[in-house]
């Protein structure tokens, strides 16, 4: 609560003031500190005790009553203003964030009156955006769900310090839960369905790439390691005679907004990946004169890879060469840049020409990892085996990310578990992968394998089935 504060006049005359904030200075972001000063201590005190109660604009409608009409604005209004002084980030960020809500919360209670926002208004948002109501009907990954209720938070925050709100109605509603399928996409950039590429699309992707980021991007795409794992990566967690890398630490964004290196996620987070041989001969030349403690992968002037430079100078760039084939390329367009505002060629981007060695989908950084995943799987390599590759804590995770993935992975890995039964009883190196699966994967292949072998006219014995669903 201001305290008021007592001043005195010239020809000694006194009064009570009382000093609060009042709006956000549009230079400067930062709340503008007012006043409103009185005759008297008790209306003072009187003014004070209001403005704590019901906020600043209240307070001051409620003192200067019948004297003006106070415009309220509406939600899209407070939310528009929100996102444009947000400090520290970056114009696509911005635009990221207007899209966001124009197609979230600005969707359904967009034209709602800032003094209007009741708790059951911000409730039945939220369960119409869990129902996939909002402008895009799609159900929302976790992650979309939490950047929808920060740019909430932030909105309902400007509310109170403009005074529209006295309380915040947002307080203790609960977030539905999202489709798990981007649980892992904590140090992405963006959210939205997963891309996961073929090899073939790899390839335009990687061709088009800055050479020195090649063997970064490999690095990524052969292991499957997080963005925040590989940039971290010192010379000592390699061992390339034994074609293994240690993943003991990861960059992590700390509550405050700053980076900071600590361990991985989870337990299973620390972790160590084999490596495909083309990585390893990637890395041979990068550990050159290296200390231990040196970083494996740093931007082209030394240090470490910047998330948000890397993205707008490198991997926009690396996207839209891989989507557009030279007949389809303006050399004065930048809409390829991390500034395709400034394009003078286009108004608005063009979509993948669709020409034939071009790549049509849009991947984002961490769909590297994805589309690692998806080769495995496709392979035939066991899910556990993903599960701890990618670093997983739990494989329940693995299976609900890559679940789209699995029918016919499944069958191969079915398939590779029976040649093995035939050839390899008892030497135990699959049967020991295949014991170490929880119940249902377990039953899932018991069941695939049946098929297979039934198919087959094959009859696969005791060992085939090891007590399906009960091992
Ligand atoms: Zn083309
Ligand atoms: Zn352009």
């Amino acid at each position: 609560m201001p305290t008021p504060r007592k001043r005195t006049l010239k020809g000694g005359k006194t009064s009570w003031q009382v000093r609060f904030y009042l709006g956000t200075n549009l230079k400067t972001g930062k709340p503008k500190q007012t006043s409103e000063s009185f005759p008297t201590e008790r209306e003072a005190e009187r003014f004070s005790n209001w403005v704590s109660a019901i906020g600043p604009q209240a307070a001051l409608d409620k003192l200067y009553d019948g004297e003006e009409v106070v415009v309220v604005p509406t939600l899209d209004e407070i939310a528009a203003d929100h996102i444009r002084l947000l400090t520290g980030i970056e114009d696509g960020t911005r635009l990221g964030y207007e899209r966001l809500w124009k197609r979230s919360f600005g969707h359904l209670i967009g034209q709602t009156r800032a003094d209007q926002l009741s708790a059951d208004v911000v409730r039945q948002a939220v369960n119409d955006l869990a129902a996939g109501k909002g402008a895009t009907g799609e159900q929302y990954s976790t992650k979309s769900l939490e950047n929808q209720r920060g740019l909430l938070a932030g909105v309902v925050d400007r509310c109170i310090e403009l005074g529209h709100l006295t309380r915040n109605p947002a307080k203790g509603v609960r977030l539905p839960e999202g489709r798990r399928v981007a649980v892992d996409a904590e140090d992405d950039e963006d959210d939205g369905e997963m891309v996961c590429l073929t090899h073939e699309e790899w390839d335009v992707l990687y061709d088009s790439i800055a050479v020195h980021y090649q063997p970064f991007l490999r690095f990524l795409a052969g292991t499957g390691c997080r963005w925040g794992e590989a940039v971290v990566l010192r010379r000592r967690d390699l061992d390339l005679g034994a074609r293994t890398v240690k993943i003991r630490r990861a960059l992590k964004w700390s509550s405050d907004g700053n980076r900071v290196i600590g361990p991985p996620k989870t337990k299973k987070g620390k972790r160590t990946i084999a490596l495909p041989a083309e990585v390893v001969e990637d890395l041979r030349p990068l550990l050159d004169g290296k200390a231990a403690s040196d970083l494996v992968f740093t931007a082209p002037r030394g240090g470490m890879i910047a998330h948000r430079t890397f993205w707008s100078k490198n991997w926009r760039p690396a996207i839209w060469r891989a989507q557009h084939c030279s007949k389809h390329t303006d050399p004065a367009c930048r809409c390829g840049t991390g500034e395709p505002h400034r394009c003078k060629v286009h108004d608005v981007v063009p979509p993948p020409c669709g020409c034939a060695g071009t790549l049509v989908q849009t991947p984002r950084i961490h769909d590297v990892r994805h589309t690692h995943a998806s080769w495995l799987l496709a392979n035939g390599t066991p899910i556990h085996v993903v599960q701890a590759r990618l670093g997983h804590e739990s494989i329940q995770t693995t299976v609900d990310t890559y679940s789209h993935l699995l029918p016919d992975a499944q069958l191969l890995a079915a398939e590779a578990a029976s040649l093995a039964f035939a050839r390899q009883q008892g030497s135990g190196i699959w049967l020991s992968r295949v014991e170490s699966l929880p119940d249902e994967v377990l039953r899932q292949l018991a069941a695939a394998l049946t098929v297979e072998a039934e198919k087959r006219g094959v009859d696969l014995g005791p060992l085939a089935i090891p007590a399906a669903g009960a091992a």
